[in-house]
């Protein structure tokens, strides 16, 4: 069975058709590009995932379950198993490096011990060990999102969903955090992320869903920007 499944989704805001009957499959340990121009519904499909938004009709199938079934106490749970990522970093400024990544053990109670030990490792992971005891305003935007990939790793999760990752950093940071986003996935996690980044489309040869006008306009492995 696959990983994740989209079936005939459905959306609409406001009388606007934004997914119009959008299916598609993920496998275990795939690396998939949703691509589009902005306003697609590529930020909609990715909270529909975490079950942050819901669709008029159809379902989401994250390991045969369907994630819109899920009672509201194993929300948590479903949200340890997706590890997010967003544009705009979304670090507390008032910690240090270590205590934001910290925060995603500290919500579910994990001991100290765990703590200690995960921490280091995932910012090993991003290559942040220097940087360990550094405050949000004394990184660049590159390494802010690097602490914010090591905070979405710190549950392991199954899958990695990154939105826009790369739309707040320079060419150069871009390049070394799509080098990790490799690398967490040749180790395993399935990554799906959503970008109107076309460079980075173009030079990865992913899996790229290409989504317009509410369809899917192409599904190609080893596809470009522009099918
Ligand atoms: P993308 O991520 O591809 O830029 P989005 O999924 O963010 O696209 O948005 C798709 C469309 O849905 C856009 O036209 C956007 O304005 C609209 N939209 C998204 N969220 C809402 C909302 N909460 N209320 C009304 N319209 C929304």
């Amino acid at each position: 069975m696959p990983q994740i499944e989209f079936k005939d989704i459905i959306k609409t805001y406001e009388n606007t058709v934004v997914l119009d009957s959008i299916s598609f499959s993920i496998e275990d340990g795939e690396f998939v590009f949703i691509v589009g121009p902005s306003g697609a519904g590529k930020s909609t499909i990715v909270k529909m995932l975490i079950r942050e938004e819901f669709p008029d009709s159809g379902c989401v199938l994250f390991s045969d379950q369907n994630v819109f079934d899920i009672p509201q106490c194993d929300i948590p749970n479903l949200r340890r198993r997706i590890g997010v990522v967003f544009q705009d970093f979304k670090l507390l400024n008032s910690k240090n490096v270590f205590e934001n990544v910290a925060i995603a053990l500290e919500v579910v109670d994990a001991p100290e011990e765990t703590i200690k030990n995960i921490v280091p490792n995932v910012l090993s992971m991003v290559g942040l060990t220097n940087k360990m005891y550094s405050m949000p305003n004394q990184l660049s935007g590159g390494e802010k999102q690097r602490v914010s990939i090591a905070r979405a790793l710190a549950h392991e999760p199954d899958i990695l969903v990154a939105d826009e990752p790369t739309g707040m950093i320079d060419p150069v940071s871009a390049d070394e955090v799509m080098d990790i986003l490799e690398k967490i996935n040749s180790l395993g996690t399935t990554i799906l992320m959503a970008t109107h980044d076309y460079n980075i489309v173009n030079k990865m040869k992913k899996r790229v869903i290409r989504i317009e006008n509410g369809k899917i306009k192409s599904d190609k492995i080893g596809g470009t920007y522009n099918g």
